[in-house]
Formats: C-alpha cells, sequence, structure tokens
C-alpha cells in the first residue's frame, strides 16, 4: 500500500459529534500524530501514537509527510475542524517548502464539527446571518491585526465568534477586544460558550457591557451577537439566541 496523510477532525468533544469518514480513517491508520490530548481521544488501536506539544505544528506536518513517503497511513488529529487554526494548514505548508515527491502523496482532509458550530447549535442560531471568525491568538500574527480586524468586523456588524480568546499567557487581549467593540459597536449579546460538549461545560449568557474577560479562558469560543441577535427569554429555562434570517436595515 502506497502511504497517506489523512488529516482529520475530531470534533469539539463528545464521541456523537466525530463524523463517520473520521472514523473510517483513523481506523486505518499506522500512526496517529498531533497534540497530546487530541492523539489521545483517538479510539485504542494498533497505530503508533506521535503525540507532541502544541507549538510544534510544521515539525509535526514534517513527520506526518516523512513517515506517509515510507508508506505509512498516517492520521494527523485536530480537535473540531482540522482546517480551522489547525494542522491541515500547517502540512500543506510543509508540502510547499518541503520535498518534491511529497507532492505526489494522497492527502485527504476530512471536515469536523469547529467549535463555533457546536457553541451556536448548544445556544439557538445566533448563525442565522452573516459571521466572522477570528483567532484572538497572538503567537501566529501581531496584535496590530487582530485590532484592525476587529475594528473592521465591528463596523461590519457580523456576528463574532472569537477562538483562542485568551490563555495564561496572555490574559489582558481579551478585555481589550471587548473595549474596542464597545467602542465600536455599542452594546451587544456576548455568549461565553466554554467546553461545548465536554463533561465541563458552562454557557454564560451576558453582554459587552457586563461580560468578566476573567470568566473567558482557553475552552471558551467567545460569540458576540451582531445590532439584530437576539434572545428569548424562558422562565427557569436558558433563553434561545438567534439573529434573524433577514436583515432589518
Ligand atoms: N480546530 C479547532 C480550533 C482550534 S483553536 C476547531 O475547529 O474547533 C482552539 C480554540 O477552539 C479554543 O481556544 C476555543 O476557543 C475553541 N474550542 C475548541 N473546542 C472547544 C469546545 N469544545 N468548546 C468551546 N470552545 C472550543
Amino acid at each position: 500500500m502506497t502511504g497517506r496523510v489523512m488529516i482529520i477532525g475530531l470534533g469539539p468533544g463528545p464521541a456523537k459529534w466525530v463524523t463517520p469518514e473520521a472514523s473510517a480513517l483513523l481506523a486505518e491508520a499506522t500512526d496517529i500524530i498531533g497534540y497530546g490530548p487530541y492523539v489521545d481521544r483517538a479510539p485504542p488501536s494498533k497505530a503508533v501514537r506521535h503525540a507532541s506539544d502544541n507549538r510544534v505544528e510544521v515539525d509535526r506536518a514534517r513527520h506526518a509527510l516523512e513517515l506517509a513517503a515510507g508508506g505509512a497511513q498516517v492520521a494527523v488529529v485536530s480537535g473540531g475542524d482540522p482546517g480551522v487554526f489547525a494542522m491541515a494548514a500547517a502540512v500543506f505548508e510543509a508540502v510547499e517548502a518541503g520535498e518534491e515527491a511529497w507532492r505526489e502523496l494522497d492527502i485527504v482532509v476530512a471536515p469536523g464539527v469547529t467549535a463555533v458550530l457546536a457553541a451556536s447549535a448548544r445556544i439557538g442560531a445566533p448563525l442565522g446571518h452573516d459571521f466572522c471568525v477570528i483567532s484572538l491568538s497572538d503567537n501566529l500574527k501581531p496584535w496590530s491585526v487582530i485590532e484592525k480586524r476587529l475594528v473592521a468586523a465591528a463596523e461590519g456588524d457580523f456576528v463574532l465568534a472569537f477562538y483562542n480568546p485568551a490563555s495564561k499567557a496572555r490574559p489582558d487581549q481579551i478585555a481589550r477586544a471587548f473595549e474596542i467593540l464597545r467602542r465600536k459597536a455599542g452594546e451587544r449579546i456576548v455568549i461565553l460558550a466554554k467546553a461545548v460538549g465536554r463533561p465541563d461545560e458552562e454557557i454564560v449568557y451576558t453582554s459587552l457591557a457586563a461580560v468578566e474577560p476573567a470568566d473567558v479562558d482557553m475552552r471558551t469560543l467567545v460569540l458576540i451577537g451582531s445590532s439584530q441577535t437576539r434572545m428569548i427569554e424562558r422562565e427557569d429555562k436558558e433563553p434561545w439566541v438567534y439573529s434573524p434570517r433577514r436583515w432589518e436595515a
């Protein structure tokens, strides 16, 4: 059998949100490569597991390509969707900069349920109209670029979803992001969707005026409504949040 790289999204956490394609490809893997916690989520099998640190994406991608060039069936795993702030782009970056022979390899990308879709489904239908997804991590881009995009997105009146909203190394950026939006957008519904689909799931319904930056951590998907996003209150139950299909001009 010739080698292959299978870039697989494992969804946000629970088994029910892993696609049948992802499961089938994982079962064919001779090697599983990824950030430790994601590798641990692959069901038990005879595959060799190569768990690595979160910050070595391109090294990890090259390793996968080398193994596949040697004939292995290599699963490269990401949480959520592998194309959203995850390993698929790192693999193609490695291919473009790497050995000529890697371009002949069989590479397949299996999509997954990305965090913003899982969070949206939990709370109602906040993505019913146009939305915009931004990673707040400045590991791979300067903070000035992030600020520019926040301003532009606020001006566009999109629903916003923040991935990587905070970490121990950069606790203040989410506060700065909220501040920019308060200035540019005014009041908005804010949802902190934490660890969606996992045992420690928690959903906080709040607003730009009331949100506590300290409530946001690395497990959080931050959703900020557009000017037209609405909340349907219910007695003794969580509200439903949705963005109407039609934009009222
Ligand atoms: N490829 C992943 C995203 C990786 S970036 C995907 O498609 O979902 C990591 C960020 O994703 C986290 O900081 C968090 O903002 C978000 N995230 C991932 N899983 C999540 C979950 N179960 N609940 C809430 N947010 C999640």
